[in-house]
């Protein structure tokens, strides 16, 4: 493994949670550590794959290995509470039935669609909602392929993990490009499609072109982005027999067309840049003219460290590779393991930035995902003796609110926007700059509220 062996593919083995007896590297691990691993993958979703066990992760610092605890279940991944009762339930051997109900329950407590995605993000057609389709910013539309809802390994951090456990109403999913075809034709403003997941680039490149093809056709339409961690999970998908070799004709075929084609890489490690086919597959993907942008959450006891995340950058950028975002872990599933304050969160992007060249800062971070947008804490100052946040909203629900600046009390715990507080004695997240929807001439003077009310269900 970790070589590139010309036209004969590597054999892809999934490990899924029936299989943690089976991982030799485990052996190791007390009763109890066994134990804790399968009563969190009961509940949050858990897959590793031969590579990332024999390639990614450093087994002689396990737990602590980030590669680890991106992808192997920790006891305070879940509530005491909730940990102990599906702990005892296994410990007893109870009924699959009572073990299910004990899950469900506690999956429907950890938020499992935040930011609104289920209320606020689904589009209707001829006033039905759409399955497998959000609709949250202007130009932007997200598309959820039946066929495409895994990933060659699970992220522990997983926002969305809903996607892969559960009843299926906590699921996104459509094979139906007929209507997302029908839904940009009564959407022109609409010029980019992220088909995402889980991740695409588990499909087979044949399955992958019937979802590309019909959109080449939309004349509208000039981005089509893909949502991935293949690249570090499994980057023999670029690489290795006539699947990759197809794969390439695609991408080519897709720009052929006149349109932009971005494979939205998702690396949260320099490790999972560290291998030669690692380096290959981002080598391979840039020469067929697609533009690899990166992005990743700051996630504790992962990629909490400056040093991790100028690495990070850099390799990107020697790689031909565009660092995209920093972002701030969500408000989902494990998120109070995860988490990092955002006070900790922008010292240390602000670090990290301060030692990379001028085209690694293509990067934005931190940046929280939320309800009404992508708002980045962009600094903090002191005003008129108060300490604050500096936000600016970088993308929107609602486009009047884009490139807005708003300011926050400073507070050295908050780690989402819906713990932060207006500042400077207003009870509203007060706009700062015009309008930016309308033209300049017909700008209103006056400042553009962002509702406190849109913050605080973020
Ligand atoms: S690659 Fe993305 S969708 Fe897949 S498990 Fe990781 S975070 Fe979740």
């Amino acid at each position: 493994m970790g070589q590139v062996t010309g036209n004969s593919p590597s054999t892809y083995r999934a490990y899924l949670r029936g299989a943690v007896d089976r991982i030799p590297q485990l052996q190791g691990l007390s009763d109890d550590q066994r134990l804790a691993l399968k009563t969190v993958s009961a509940v949050l979703p858990f897959k590793v794959n031969n590579y990332v066990v024999e390639e990614l992760i450093n087994w002689d610092d396990i737990p602590n290995d980030p590669i680890y605890q991106l992808t192997f279940p920790q006891e305070g991944m879940l509530a005491t509470d909730d940990f102990r009762r599906v702990r005892d339930l296994i410990h007893s051997e109870a009924s699959p039935g009572q073990l299910a109900v004990a899950v469900e329950e506690i999956r429907r407590g950890l938020n499992p669609h935040p930011g609104g995605q289920l209320e606020l993000n689904v589009p209707r057609l001829d006033g039905e909602p759409v399955a497998g389709l959000q609709h949250k910013y202007r130009e932007t539309v997200l598309f959820f392929p039946s066929h495409g809802q895994t990933c060659h390994a699970y992220c522990t951090y997983c926002f969305r993990w809903a996607q892969f456990v559960g009843s299926k109403e906590l699921k996104f999913a459509s094979s139906d490009v007929t209507t997302l075809v029908r839904y940009l034709a009564e959407h022109p403003e609409v010029t980019d499609v992220l088909i995402t997941g889980g991740d695409p680039m588990t499909m087979k490149t044949r399955v992958l072109r019937r979802y590309l093809e019909p959109l080449l056709e939309v004349e509208t339409l000039t981005s089509i982005r893909l949502g991935t961690k293949s690249v570090a999970w499994w980057p023999q998908r670029f690489l290795e027999g006539e699947e990759a070799d197809d794969l390439m004709r695609l991408f080519e075929q897709v720009q052929a067309r006149g349109k932009h084609l971005a494979l939205m890489a998702h690396y949260s490690h320099p490790r999972e840049l560290s291998t030669q086919v690692a380096e290959q597959a981002l080598r391979r993907i840039s020469s067929s003219g697609a533009v690899v942008r990166c992005q990743a959450p700051l996630i504790r006891g992962v990629n909490d460290s400056a040093e991790v995340w100028a690495e990070l950058w850099k390799r990107q950028v020697r790689l031909g590779a565009v660092p995209y975002y920093m972002f701030v872990e969500r408000d989902t599933g494990p998120k109070e393991y995860f988490k990092v304050p955002l006070a900790r969160a922008l010292d240390l992007f602000q670090e990290a930035y301060g030692t990379i060249s001028g085209l690694a800062r293509t990067v934005r971070g931190p940046t929280m995902s939320a309800t009404p947008g992508k708002v980045q804490v962009v600094g903090s100052t002191e005003v008129a003796g108060e300490r604050l946040f500096v936000l600016k909203v970088l993308q929107a629900r609602d486009p009047r609110w884009i490139n807005e600046i708003l300011f926050a009390r400073y507070d050295a715990e908050a780690a989402w926007l819906t713990e932060l507080r207006p500042a400077l004695g207003s009870d509203e997240f007060f706009a700062q700059t015009p309008r930016q929807a309308a033209p300049r001439a017909s700008r209103p003077s006056a400042r553009v509220a962002l509702p406190l009310a849109e913050v605080l269900g973020s």
